[in-house]
């Protein structure tokens, strides 16, 4: 749930736009109306907006989203032999590389995020949905504590057949460290492949030689780099799989371009249209903002033609 790319005094803000946005939003009137519930003794439903309605209905109910992992991890898995069997094949940017001339013969590994990677943590979004909350890290660490949330769909049977192979499975996150058991515990609870600790690079990962700046992984990926040829990378986030320097639409943008072969080989992108730094990218980054000037901004970066 941690926000990649955001220094952690800003992690709560970014997911403070995740909550019940004005009734601008609510249906339109043409819409058909609502069964009646008069005589049932419901509560009337919430009417209240939510900007996070969508995205995490379709994460939770839809077989798009299902069918779209699915596809994704199947596809990786049929490109683990290729990746294996080539020995310069690699998945770290050549600037994230300590050892070019030497990576070639270290074991095969794959580097995962966790959160909507590996782990689906929309219970907990559809909770604050709910409840009409917002994210604080308290209802968060409680939510983790909780070890209930579940793989995405396919990552099971991808890690199994990287297993299979000989391949270690790498998991660079940016959960807060004192949530590193919870964490190891349900993912182990749910099947995935954690052979000792060692392959859990958190918050608070010492990298000798790499400074590290905030909740950056480039530090972490180069660590991992000097024992595991990576072969592939997953995440939701790009900050997932290289450096962002500047987090803007146009940097992003460069990003893709420079990057755009290796996708769908080398880095597998999940979709995570709930959160991601994608968002503070349209307001500049500026959580100081009210919400509705940053909805404004967002509003404003709307395409309504090209
Ligand atoms: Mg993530």
């Amino acid at each position: 749930m941690r926000r990649q790319l955001l220094p952690l005094s800003l992690l709560a803000l970014a997911l403070a736009a995740c909550t019940p946005a004005p009734d601008r939003d609510a249906a339109p009137t043409d819409t058909a109306p609502a069964p009646a519930t008069a005589g049932t003794g419901a509560a009337p439903a919430p009417t209240d907006a939510d900007d996070n309605l969508n995205a995490v209905l379709w994460v939770q109910r839809s077989v798009e989203y299902k069918a779209t992992l699915l596809s994704l991890f199947r596809a990786a898995a049929d490109h683990l032999d290729a990746a294996i069997a080539e020995p310069n094949w690699d998945a770290l940017v050549p600037d994230e590389r300590d050892n070019a001339d030497t990576f070639s013969s270290l074991p095969p590994a794959v580097i995962m995020d966790i959160d909507e990677t590996v782990l689906d943590n929309s219970p907990y979004q559809a909770r604050l949905i709910a409840d009409g909350e917002e994210y604080d890290e308290v209802s968060w660490a409680e939510w983790v504590a909780e070890r209930k949330a579940e793989p995405v769909p396919g990552v099971v049977d991808f890690a199994r057949a990287a297993t299979e192979r000989g391949v270690t499975v790498l998991y660079i996150s940016n959960r807060a460290q004192h949530l590193n058991e919870a964490t190891l515990a349900n993912l182990r609870d749910k099947g995935l492949p954690v052979k000792d600790e060692s392959v859990f690079l958190g918050l608070g990962t010492h990298v000798p030689g790499c400074e590290q700046h905030g909740s950056e992984k480039l530090c972490r990926r180069r660590v991992a780099g000097r024992d595991y040829r990576v072969i592939m990378q997953f995440g939701d986030q790009i900050g997932d799989f290289v450096q962002v320097v500047a987090n803007t639409a146009e940097a992003r943008d460069g990003l893709l371009e420079a990057y755009g072969d290796w996708f769908g080989e080398r880095w597998w992108m999940l979709p995570n249209p709930t959160y991601g730094s994608w968002e503070p990218a349209e307001f500049n980054n500026a959580w100081d903002q009210p919400r509705e000037q940053r909805r404004a901004a967002k509003r404003d970066a709307l395409q309504l033609a090209r």
